[in-house]
């Protein structure tokens, strides 16, 4: 996986958890945000494509898991402890997998 993704999707998970954890407001937030979206930034100006970072099915996975945890009283943002947490997040981490594959698989055979 090309470095540049590899920071971009780094940067924007530690945002997206700043943001889940402390709220829009916080500065932590606002700082991870900036520091995402100039990764993002550096990434676009390398040629990688936007959804080389933001995938579709994998980010409403994410966010399925995300908002089922925060709202959940047994399962925690890293591990699931409901029935209906640990399918959301078997689909989640299926789903990054499949992507990550499909990242690896792409930058051998080119
Ligand atoms: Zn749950």
């Amino acid at each position: 996986m090309p470095h540049r993704i590899r920071a971009a999707r780094a940067a924007q998970y530690l945002a997206v958890r700043a943001l889940t954890v402390h709220g829009l407001a916080h500065p932590l937030t606002l700082a991870l945000l900036a520091a995402a979206s100039t990764a993002a930034a550096k990434a676009w100006d390398r040629g990688h494509r936007v959804d080389a970072i933001h995938t579709a099915p994998g980010q409403r996975a994410r966010r399925a898991w995300a908002d089922h945890a925060a709202g959940c009283g047994t399962c925690t943002t890293t591990r699931p402890g409901c029935p209906e947490g640990a399918r959301l997040w078997e689909r989640y981490c299926r789903l990054q997998d499949a992507y990550l594959t499909h990242l690896r698989t792409r930058s051998t055979s080119q």
